[in-house]
């Protein structure tokens, strides 16, 4: 085959690939979050196939192009198998926060037919993903997060104590993304059915790979449509459904919830608009691909994925537990766990998990820092940092394990960075700005904002972002300034990413 690409375009295409170049490594297992490596070159290749095949479809409109509707229908079908939910209809999204989103408009609509008026309420625990944060802003709702024990883990009666004729929605989590904390789905659900109340499962992360993750022997909990009372599940395709991004299912029970996911439209002058997604005009590429993914691997291609990701995942998990000063949070249900220190040892074999994180990056490894957070009861979560298992992780286990614990042995005894001593260790210009701004921290305009991360040395230069090498007293530092300041801070360094 000829190429139809000129001197320019394959120029261009260079530039690309040069940009490319300075991104994290999305293949290999080097990085233990945001990518989902199935290890299986061929399936990198059928997706790229497949998206090259649909990518000048739209999306928008499934009368014009049936293809669209015919992919979105195998999906739909083989996601509600998995889910023991044959009789739940659904929708391919864009990706888990618009499943999410959804699900919670889906619910206050509901909620606000049945004769619901006011504010209503969103009630999870505080483990639950911050896309339900992001929908009770975006949908005006009240977020009424449950705190959890030291494990991540909350009692059904935490949240059921506090059901009301106001709560539109209880999200539970198959698992939780910080802690990988499987909630307790069938208590909630259970008592929700009996009050009247929605219940959403997010198995963004656990959708594709709980369902083969347990034995026969040992099942887990049940957590998806086969308990009665969970009235929607979203599961992310771009997961552990292998996807490139740009994909995730929601699923409901009952076809009356899932039109009241809808929007429509005949009044304006144009086309009649139908939407079951927030987005307009869309690209069928990344719904082509997990189609594709789905048809190749097919059931037992899924189970013997995962079954990869459980070697590793309690590889991963004995080793960390073996290391001095470091330990596994709680019981963590599928691919995924998080890390905090072991305080049951002297203070001198301690390990902080931060310091850990930014030692094994060093050695070529990517985990995620995941800040502490003080609870609405006033309890305290550790700082931890966070592994996601993927099925390359197998080819690369000695490799990842003898980092961990190098790592560690490096970092032992050095303790965490205080909220004291990072505020004291603060430039000065810093403390000035902040003292000159009184109490309107969470009101700075952006030559404010942009100013306070100059001081810090924070910030953008020569058209990319100057952060520290090491993470873990950055982190220390988002942890000790109030939330509202350093999300407004937060917001500048994105915003300055991309200005022209
Ligand atoms: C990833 C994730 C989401 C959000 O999904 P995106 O695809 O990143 O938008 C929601 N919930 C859980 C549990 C997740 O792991």
């Amino acid at each position: 085959m000829t190429s139809a690409l000129s001197g320019r375009s394959a120029e261009i295409l260079a530039t690309l690939t040069r940009l490319r170049a300075a991104d994290a490594p999305t293949r290999g297992g080097r990085v233990l979050s945001y990518v989902y490596d199935s290890g299986l070159a061929e399936l990198d290749e059928l997706a790229a196939e497949a998206i090259r095949i649909m990518q000048p479809v739209n999306g928008l409109d499934p009368t014009a192009f049936p293809s669209v509707a015919a992919m979105e229908r195998d999906i739909v079908r083989f996601a509600r198998r998995m889910l023991h939910g044959d009789d739940v209809v659904g929708t391919v999204t864009s990706g888990g926060t618009e499943s999410c989103l959804l699900a919670v408009k889906t619910a206050r609509d509901v909620w606000r037919a049945a004769g619901g008026t006011g504010t209503p309420r969103l009630l999870a625990p505080v483990t639950v993903h911050a896309a339900f944060s992001k929908a009770a802003q975006y949908f005006d709702l009240e977020l009424d997060l449950v705190p959890v024990d030291a494990g991540g883990e909350v009692g059904p009666e935490c949240l059921t104590e506090r059901f009301g004729p106001d709560v539109a929605l209880v999200v539970v989590s198959a698992p939780a993304y910080p802690h990988a904390s499987l909630d307790p789905v069938a208590q909630v659900a259970a008592a929700a059915a009996d009050a009247g109340i929605a219940v959403h499962v997010d198995a963004c992360i656990g959708g594709f790979v709980l369902p083969w993750w347990a034995g026969d022997a040992d099942p887990l909990p049940a957590w998806d449509f086969a308990v009665e009372g969970v009235t929607s599940v979203s599961a992310d395709l771009h997961k552990f459904g292998y996807a490139p991004k740009g994909a995730s299912v929601l699923l409901h029970r009952g076809r009356d919830r899932h039109r009241a996911q809808y929007f429509a439209t005949r009044r304006w002058p144009g086309y009649p608009v139908v939407n079951a997604t927030m987005l307009g005009s869309k690209s069928a590429g990344a719904l082509a691909a997990a189609w594709a993914i789905i048809e190749r691997l097919g059931e037992s291609g899924f189970a013997e994925l995962a079954a990869s990701c459980r070697r590793s995942t309690d590889a991963v998990t004995a080793a960390v537990q073996a290391i001095d000063g470091l330990r596994v949070v709680g019981s963590p249900v599928g691919p995924l766990c998080a890390v905090a220190t072991d305080d049951s040892v002297q203070e001198d074999r301690r390990v902080d998990p931060h310091h850990w994180a930014d030692s094994v990056r060093q050695r070529g490894w990517l985990l995620q820092l995941q800040p502490g957070l003080v609870q609405s009861d006033g309890t305290r979560l550790p700082h931890t940092t966070h592994l996601t298992i993927t099925p390359v992780t197998e080819s690369v286990l000695p490799g990842l394990l003898s980092a961990l614990t190098s790592a560690a042995d490096e970092v032992r005894g050095v303790s965490a960075a205080s909220a004291a001593d990072v505020v004291a260790g603060l430039p000065a210009g810093f403390g000035d700005a902040l003292a000159a701004l009184g109490t309107r921290t969470d009101q700075l305009d952006s030559a404010e904002a942009s100013a306070l991360l100059n001081s810090l040395g924070l910030g953008i230069r020569d058209g990319g972002p100057v952060l520290p090498e090491r993470m873990a007293p950055l982190l220390a530092l988002l942890e000790s300034l109030p939330a509202p300041l350093t999300e407004r801070l937060l917001v500048e360094l994105l915003a300055g990413l991309t200005e022209p």
